[in-house]
């Protein structure tokens, strides 16, 4: 494997990134998301930062503007970043997925279209399986499109919880577009929907209020209603010959970057959450000393730090694999498993150390309590990540 350094090393260039994206977090990003959180209001000074700092175009190559930067170091600053609040990685998470599938199945006509303003964050993408009736049983699909006698074609169908999904300009959609083929999965195509950033409706397609949720706050997740959306043939991602009822493979790929990089945000929940349960119970007394030294406490904290420091080796480790080219399904899906794990463990266990100001809005905890549990369902919920390292398991151990 083309590994350069020892996993728990960085390199000097991803040192010098990290460290700034850390400088961030801490800077900008910290001092600020209770009251975004609470107000549940988009970052918008937040994310105008980003785009100057150049985080929207991380892994997009030089030659469209971006940094040209692999998962690897994608995934260390995702973790930085959901150090500070994981709706910040929320904005870039979707967009970095739309970035993937243009650069590894667009045409040269859709990457140089999009992806140089996609580089510098003037324009952001969304992605879009999930339904009202259906998340993790994809070939469940029901959202159309057909084509028309003007060579367009015309989508129709409602999509549910798109991340991103009012401020988008593009909408990376997985439909349904040979209702006949066997198996199901065969007759889907993913689309690159345009629409206007910001604004509910563009004709055919309407983005109704967000959805109200626990955490993750900030960042809007909304339906999408489709309701004879034109699409040019020209947007079939990776072109209407190439592409046709070929969307369900290119969005699974896709998902399996996506697991490492909702890994390192469980990464980032989780030494945060460490971070202030070492603070904390250094403080505090009880019985006449740090609760730290309570042996009781003491165990948390071991038990937390090892399942941090295991999450991040497996999330750099899948990230590394997949950088050589070499398969990472199975590593993706146990880093996203474990790593989603950890967080609502470290933040769980964070909460009862902080005793009864953990349930108080006062302290940063209980923001990362409320957090924690969309990274166990968000990309497949953690029955579905065991269900796909059984089957590469199987797969790899066939006798
Ligand atoms: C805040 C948020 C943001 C999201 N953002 C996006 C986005 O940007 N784009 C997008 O497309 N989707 C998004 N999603 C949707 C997310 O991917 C789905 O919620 C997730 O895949 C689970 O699907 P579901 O909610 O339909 O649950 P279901 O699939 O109905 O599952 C319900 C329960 O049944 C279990 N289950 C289902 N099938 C099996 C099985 N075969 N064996 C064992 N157990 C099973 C699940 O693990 C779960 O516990 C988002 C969700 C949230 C909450």
């Amino acid at each position: 494997m083309a590994v350069a350094v020892p996993f728990e090393e960085k390199t000097e260039d991803q040192k010098a990134i990290t460290e700034m994206v850390r400088q961030f977090v801490d800077e900008q990003i910290l001092p600020v998301a209770e009251r975004y959180d609470h107000e549940d209001e988009f970052p918008e000074p937040i994310v105008e930062q980003m785009k100057e700092l150049g985080l929207f175009g991380v892994t997009i190559p030089e030659e469209y503007s971006g940094m040209g930067l692999d998962l690897t170091t994608y995934a260390m600053i995702v973790e930085e970043l959901s150090r500070g609040w994981i709706s910040i990685s929320g904005v870039i998470n979707t967009h970095f997925i739309g970035s993937y599938l243009l650069l590894k199945y667009g045409t040269d006509e859709q990457k140089q279209k999009y992806l140089p303003r996609m580089a510098t964050g003037e324009i952001r993408a969304a992605f879009s399986l999930s339904e009202p009736e259906l998340g993790s049983d994809v070939q469940a699909i029901k959202t159309s499109a057909r084509k028309l006698d003007d060579g367009t074609y015309e989508i129709n169908g409602q999509k549910m919880w798109v991340t991103n999904g009012l401020r988008s300009a593009l909408v990376f959609v997985l439909v349904k577009t040979d209702p006949e083929a066997e198996p199901r999965h065969k007759g889907f195509t993913c689309f690159i929907a345009e629409k206007e950033p910001g604004v509910a409706e563009t004709p055919g397609l309407t983005v109704p209020p967000k959805i109200r949720k626990m955490g993750y706050k900030g960042v809007e997740s909304t339906e999408l209603v489709f309701d004879g959306y034109r699409c040019p043939a020209e947007n079939v991602l990776g072109g209407e010959e190439a592409g046709l009822n070929k969307g369900f493979a290119q969005m699974m790929d896709a998902l399996e970057v996506g697991r490492v990089n909702v890994a390192a945000r469980g990464v980032g929940v989780a030494q945060r959450a460490l971070e202030l349960a070492l603070r904390y119970s250094q403080e505090r007394k009880a019985f006449g000393k740090p609760i730290a030294q309570h042996q009781a406490i003491t165990f948390k904290l071991a038990d937390m730090a090892t399942q941090t420091e295991a999450a991040r080796l497996l999330t750099l480790r899948a990230a590394r694999l997949k950088d050589a080219g070499l398969r990472s399904d199975m590593e993706a899906g146990m880093a996203k498993l474990f790593a989603s794990e950890a967080a609502r463990f470290c933040a769980e266990e964070c909460l009862r150390i902080h005793g009864g100001y953990g349930y108080s809005k006062e302290y940063e905890i209980e923001r990362l309590y409320r957090d924690a549990p969309l990274l166990l369902i968000g990309e497949g919920t953690s029955e579905i990540q065991k269900m796909v390292i059984g089957r590469k398991l199987l797969e790899r151990h066939r006798i």
